[in-house]
Order: structure tokens, then C-alpha cells, then sequence
């Protein structure tokens, strides 16, 4: 089992002060811990990846993005793993490296792991260098993902194409336009993500999935579905704004003059 500590991309002490305290608390667990730059600014092919993709144990990924952008992002990295493998912490929500210890410390003890030191050894966090610059792309969650291919026929930088399965997949994630996420507002299920930007829902927020019921979940959907409306007619595109579906108890009002008009 390892801990990969992804970095904040902005140098600010605070950030590097809690990374170091939870990196200094795993190694004493016993846990070998690696600090990493900021994952999404990682090269898919690059010496970080790749020596986590050697590394074929658990692995504990704390960073400072959603969980569900982190996971789809490492998807990309083919460290696919399933849930038992890959535990991901966001940074963002736990205030204290003690906090982080009780979690990381609760995943290990629901899986086999014990140590494999002699009392009083601990391993030194190891750093995974790379020469890193600030990058902006997609992360797709295939969770979500219908397949429709609007993201592909929307992009004109090339950036996403079809795998020899006729899969969609990032091709050229740094031919992105910085800054802009318009296909995630084009995507029809919210699929598309971008870890940095600023609406939480483009960054790959969810719902609590603990307390998450149908207003949750119908208010993004709802959220997303103006912002999509919005983006295409301020992009000239009104005509491809799908219509409005009716739904819940405009659709039972429906049914009702319907069923009068057979009467
Ligand atoms: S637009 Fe969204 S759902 Fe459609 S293929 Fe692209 S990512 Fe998948
Ligand atoms: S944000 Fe723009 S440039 Fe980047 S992938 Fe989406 S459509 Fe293409």
C-alpha cells in the first residue's frame, strides 16, 4: 500500500505544510508515501506516472481536486484501478493531517496491510520529480459517458478522438484552449470535467452520495442543462438547444389530457 501526496500547484506554505505533516505521519505509519507534482499537470507518459503505474499495490491518493476528476484522471493514466485499489482524498475537505491519518488509517485497516518494518523504522517520503507546467484539459468520466460523440463534433482543436475500438478518448489534451471548458457545458450527462475551473460542477463536484436524493441530483442535472442552453446561444447556436422535455408532474398533466381527450 502507498500514499501519493499530489502537490498543490500553487507554492503557498500552508499547502506544502499540511502535505509535509501528512507525509512525515504515513512514513511513521509505516506506509510508503510518495510526493508527486500536481497529478493533472503530470504527463500521462512521464517518469511519475509511470512509476505509479509499476507500483501494483493499494494506493491512497490525496490531491487537491474532486474525487471523481482524480479518479477519471488517473483512469487516463491507466491506473485504472477498481475501488478496492484506488482510494481517493480530496485535499480541499479535510483541514488537518491528523484528520487525514484517521482516514488513510481506516482504508488500511479494512484491507490486509500491515507494515513491513521492524520497530522504529520508517521509510523516508520519496519524491517523484518531473518538470511540470500549469495545464488545462478534459477528464472524462465514462461513468457518465453516453457515447453521443457531441464533445468530438463540437471541439475544432482536436483535441478528443476515437481509440481503434471507436471508443472516444483525450487525444491531444494540450492542444485545449486554456481556460475554457465549453465542451463540458455541450456534454448532454455532465461526463466532461475540468479539475481547475471554478463552478464545482465543471470541476467534478457530485452530490453527497450519502444524502443525495432525486431534488440533488434533478437541481444539477437542472444546472447543467441552463448552462448548456445558455453557452450554445451565446454561441450562436439556439438551433441546437434540445428541446424541453416534460418531466415529473408536468408530465403527469400531460398524461391526464391525454387520457381525457380518449375519454
Ligand atoms: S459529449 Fe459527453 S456524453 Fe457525449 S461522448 Fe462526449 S463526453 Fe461522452
Ligand atoms: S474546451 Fe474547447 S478546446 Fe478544449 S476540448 Fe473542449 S471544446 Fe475543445
Amino acid at each position: 500500500m502507498a500514499i501519493v501526496i499530489s502537490q498543490n500547484p500553487v507554492n503557498k506554505p500552508e499547502f506544502r505544510d499540511l502535505e509535509g505533516q501528512i507525509a512525515e505521519r504515513a512514513s511513521k505509519a509505516g506506509l510508503t508515501t510518495y510526493i508527486t507534482p500536481h497529478l493533472y499537470n503530470v504527463k500521462s507518459d512521464g517518469p511519475v506516472m509511470t512509476h505509479l503505474r509499476r507500483f501494483d499495490g493499494i494506493l491512497i491518493v490525496v490531491s487537491w481536486m474532486y474525487p471523481r476528476a482524480t479518479r477519471w484522471l488517473l483512469h487516463r493514466c491507466g491506473l485504472a484501478a477498481n475501488e478496492r485499489a484506488l482510494h481517493v482524498l480530496d485535499a480541499k475537505e479535510i483541514s488537518d493531517a491528523e484528520a487525514f491519518m484517521t482516514k488513510i488509517l481506516e482504508i488500511a485497516e479494512a484491507t490486509d496491510w500491515i507494515p513491513e518494518l521492524e520497530e522504529g523504522e520508517s521509510p523516508e517520503p520519496v519524491i517523484l520529480d518531473e518538470q511540470v507546467k500549469l495545464r488545462w484539459y478534459p477528464v472524462v468520466d465514462f461513468r457518465k459517458c453516453i457515447g453521443c460523440m457531441e464533445c468530438i463534433d463540437f471541439c475544432l482543436f482536436g483535441v478528443y478522438g476515437l481509440d481503434e475500438d471507436n471508443r472516444l478518448f483525450v487525444e491531444q489534451p494540450d492542444s485545449c484552449r486554456p481556460g475554457c471548458p465549453a465542451c463540458a457545458r455541450v456534454c448532454p450527462t455532465g461526463a466532461i470535467m475540468f479539475p481547475q475551473n471554478q463552478t464545482p460542477e465543471i470541476a467534478g463536484a457530485t452530490p453527497d452520495e450519502d444524502s443525495a436524493d432525486e431534488a440533488t441530483e434533478g437541481q444539477a442535472e437542472e444546472i447543467a442543462r441552463q448552462e448548456r442552453k445558455t453557452y450554445l446561444e451565446e454561441a450562436g447556436r439556439a438551433e441546437d438547444v434540445p428541446e424541453d422535455k416534460p418531466k415529473g408532474d408536468e408530465l403527469d398533466s400531460l398524461m391526464d389530457e391525454l387520457e381525457k381527450d380518449w375519454e
